[in-house]
């Protein structure tokens, strides 16, 4: 077994069930609402993110109802989220063009996910992972930064990373490679002194870039 196998299995034992937002919604919420809870959630803390995404949708939980809202009243909901102002404005129009060209419905497929602004690549294969179980691989700082560490790859940006993952981690780790790698980098491989000694995979790791651990 190589170590990218090794790892997994550590880690896909570790984080067996996520808590992270966007993966306790999985099979329990609409595809709309797995939408704007993702873009509600960029650069926003988790449990904040699961705060705003409950209030937002016990008002408004389709993209008329967020249309019809005056954005006095969205952006007093979305407020804690950071980036409010962008975040409201995102969220209007992203309602607008579903309501306009997608028949208020959330696209299942990459390409016309991506065609609507504000949606980008990593929301796009998240949107396609949890609320429609496709075999994509979304990738965030976490999930780009650690294989980086790992020296499982070497790349630059999370869209290069997505595409060399694709070619080097066996497809039954993909399920669970987000959420896990999410939560292993919230909690043992920080984006700054990683946690190196308490790292239960420390021994398959080339630790690549890390100039200061604890
Ligand atoms: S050994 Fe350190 S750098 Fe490597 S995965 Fe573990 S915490 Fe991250």
């Amino acid at each position: 077994m190589n170590n990218i196998s090794k790892t997994m299995q550590i880690l896909g034992k570790k984080y067996p069930r996520s808590t992270t937002t966007l993966n306790t919604m999985r099979g329990n919420s609409t595809p709309f609402e797995i939408l704007i809870s993702c873009l509600l959630s960029l650069r926003a803390r988790d449990e904040v993110t699961d705060v705003i995404s409950k209030d937002l949708f016990s008002i408004a939980n389709t993209p008329e109802k967020i249309v019809a809202m005056s954005d006095k009243e969205l952006k007093k909901i979305i407020f804690k989220s950071g980036h409010f102002n962008k975040k409201a404005e995102i969220l209007k129009s992203v309602s607008r063009e579903l309501i306009k060209r997608f028949d208020s419905k959330v696209p299942d497929d990459y390409d016309n996910l991506i065609s609507i602004k504000g949606v980008g690549p990593k929301t796009a294969n998240i949107v396609l992972a949890f609320a429609y179980g496709k075999m994509v691989l979304p990738i965030d700082v976490h999930c780009h930064r650690i294989p980086n560490r790992l020296g499982w790859i070497k790349t630059k940006t999370p869209e290069e990373t997505e595409k060399v993952l694709e070619k080097i981690l066996p497809k039954k780790y993909w399920k669970e490679f987000n959420s896990a790698f999410v939560q292993f980098g919230r909690e043992i491989c920080l984006p700054i002194s990683p946690k190196c000694s308490e790292c239960l995979v420390n021994k398959y790791c080339k630790r690549v870039g890390v100039v200061k651990s604890r």
